[in-house]
């Protein structure tokens, strides 16, 4: 008899589908799908779920069943997008890829606006199910917001293989001063084919802050409200 973390192979699994998806895809800011950039996003996603622990002799088929990892599922797959993007941006000294963007928010110790990484899904408002290969900008004073770096893209889109859901991670804004109280608005505009395009507009308030060399970009992130599609054609029954 073995205890065993039912998570550990689902995401695993999902860790490893998604790669092998962005990478057919020929995602731009996927910099590498190596084993060692796979293991360092599954410990992100692991890291930041609970555990569900089963006696392994009893099997994993009855866990099949159950209904309650409906909602650990959608958290897995939101994370473990977030971890490859992070996985891909960081600094890895076996890795050619430019160096992490937080040095450049901690040198000159200057006051920055720093964003939460927005998440949103995108769903059918027939149907309920999430849309894949939406296109989806951020918008910003009427333009398509910065992102923090290269393995960000605006617009971005979403993949079957996330249900819908897609992540922005706007890059920070210089403040006068520490502790500055900052309002901003953004507008995520939605395109897909063969729906209206629709967008949702939303304000947050940001204190600026200057990043001490011991905390590092914080990546707490802001889940917008599920945006809903209607096929070209149909009545939108919230207008
Ligand atoms: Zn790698």
């Amino acid at each position: 008899m073995k205890i065993y973390n039912l998570m550990e192979e689902l995401v695993e699994n999902k860790v490893n589908k998604l790669y092998d998806d962005l990478k057919a895809a020929n995602t731009v800011w996927l910099t590498c799908d190596c084993e060692n950039c796979r293991l360092d996003t599954m410990a992100f996603v692991l890291n930041r779920i609970p555990p569900k622990y089963i006696i392994s002799s009893r099997g994993i088929t009855h866990t099949a069943a159950d209904t309650n990892l409906t909602q650990i599922k959608a958290d897995i797959d939101t994370l473990a997008i977030e971890g490859i993007r992070l996985v891909s941006s960081s600094k890895r000294p076996t890795h050619n890829v430019k160096s992490a963007p937080e040095a450049l928010y901690i040198s000159g110790s200057k006051p920055f606006f720093f964003f939460p990484t927005f998440t949103g899904t995108v769903m059918d408002g027939l149907t309920f199910e999430p849309i894949s290969d939406s296109k989806i900008t951020l918008l910003r004073d009427g333009k398509p917001a910065d992102m923090i770096d290269h393995t960000w893209l605006n617009p971005t889109q979403t993949f079957k293989s996330t249900k819908g859901t897609y992540s922005f991670c706007v890059k920070p804004e210089e403040a006068k001063e520490e502790k500055q109280d900052g309002h901003f608005q953004f507008t995520v505009q939605i395109e897909a084919e063969g729906y209206e395009p629709t967008s949702y507009a939303f304000s947050i308030p940001v204190t600026s802050e200057i990043l001490r060399q011991n905390r590092g970009l914080s990546l707490y992130s802001l889940k917008l409200q599920d945006l809903f599609m209607f096929p070209i054609g149909t009545e939108n029954p919230m207008e």
